[in-house]
């Protein structure tokens, strides 16, 4: 059995594994396929997370599987039964600094329990569109972050696996004056697909001036023009996107951010006091993952359309660096006969 691991600074290796025993309140599951999410990129970056002195970062948190074995006081769940796990609801946190990681042969996953750590995969859903559930649900978080409503202008900033989310849930909810913006046609391309009437790309084109001939013009508190937008999110993280959102924003936008932040930005404080924006952010999926698992059987094409590689999990080495490019969107996963 092999498990995906941090061991230090950009060092990352496919290691032997043996599974732990699991206990009467555990789950084993045989991993089926696992997502690899832009945070995994940047663990390795930073060398691992919460890794102790010597220890490794297991990594894979987007993962989906058929149940082995089911500990005696776990109630609900049987052995061969198709699940997606939700790692946030796991004491072992998965993928993300505990003791556990989803890019293994056979997870463990302790104190099951379903509905929360383990949703069951709708009838006729592939577990490659099921592992998609984890990136899907922090984007419909950010989405539901910025109250964003059917009939209103909405502006996605970055066209990763998050910011494809959020153009398919922002489209599926009735937003149809959607803007993507991305430095890359081919990501552009994808949120056209998914439902972005209009896609902006900054490197060649001015980022203001389409937003407002988009949009349309609105204004500010004193009447100062400004885009006409209800809401920017911000699935980037370029330290421009927030300053330039502040300055477009008319009276009571929101705007929410997802990327990940590593320094301090520059903020136009000058220009937001006129309009009074609200500026929130959005981490995880608190409340959303039934939600995706339950529209998963009637969006699975579009899903399967945000997933532009599929590689076995002997293979995840090279995943990870197919993950790192601009052109790839969500790079997925798969072990054995998946
Ligand atoms: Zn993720």
């Amino acid at each position: 059995m092999k498990r995906l691991n941090i061991h230090e600074v950009n060092d990352v290796r496919l290691d032997d594994y043996v599974l732990p025993n699991a206990g009467p309140k555990d789950v084993v599951l045989k991993m089926k396929a696992c997502g690899i999410c832009g945070s995994d990129l940047s663990y390795i970056k930073w060398g691992g997370i919460m890794r102790e002195e010597g220890g490794v970062t297991a990594l894979g948190h987007e993962g989906a599987g058929e149940v082995l074995s089911v500990g005696s006081e776990v109630s609900g769940v049987a052995v061969g039964d198709a699940v997606i796990v939700n790692p946030m609801a796991t004491p072992s946190n998965i993928g993300s600094g505990g003791t556990e990681g989803a890019f293994v042969d056979q997870l463990l996953v302790r104190e099951a329990e379903k509905g929360k750590s383990l949703l069951p995969i709708p009838e006729g859903v592939s577990y490659y569109v099921a592992a998609m559930c984890e990136p899907l649900a922090v984007a419909m978080h950010g989405v539901n972050r910025a109250q964003a409503k059917a009939g209103q202008k909405v502006v996605v900033f970055g066209c990763g696996p998050i910011g494809l989310g959020m153009v398919l849930w922002l489209a599926d909810r009735g937003v149809e004056e959607l803007i993507a913006v991305d430095l890359s046609d081919g990501r552009l391309e994808r949120a056209r697909a998914l439902g972005a009437k209009y896609t902006i790309n900054p490197s060649r084109e001015d980022l203001r001036e389409k937003v407002m001939e988009y949009h349309g013009q609105g204004a500010d508190m004193i009447g100062q023009p400004r885009a006409d937008t209800d809401a920017f999110l911000d699935a980037a993280g370029a330290p421009q996107i927030i300053p330039q959102a502040i300055r477009m924003a008319k009276a009571h936008a929101r705007i929410v951010i997802t990327a990940v932040y590593h320094g301090d930005i520059q903020t136009p404080l000058g220009e937001m006091l006129t309009s009074e924006v609200e500026i929130t952010s959005a981490i995880g999926y608190p409340t959303e993952m039934p939600e995706v698992v339950a529209a998963m059987p009637r969006l699975k094409d579009k899903i399967a359309s945000m997933i532009s590689h599929r590689l076995p999990f002997e293979s995840v080495l090279d995943g990870l660096k197919i993950a790192g490019t601009p052109e790839s969107a969500k790079v997925m996963i798969e072990f054995g006969d998946a």
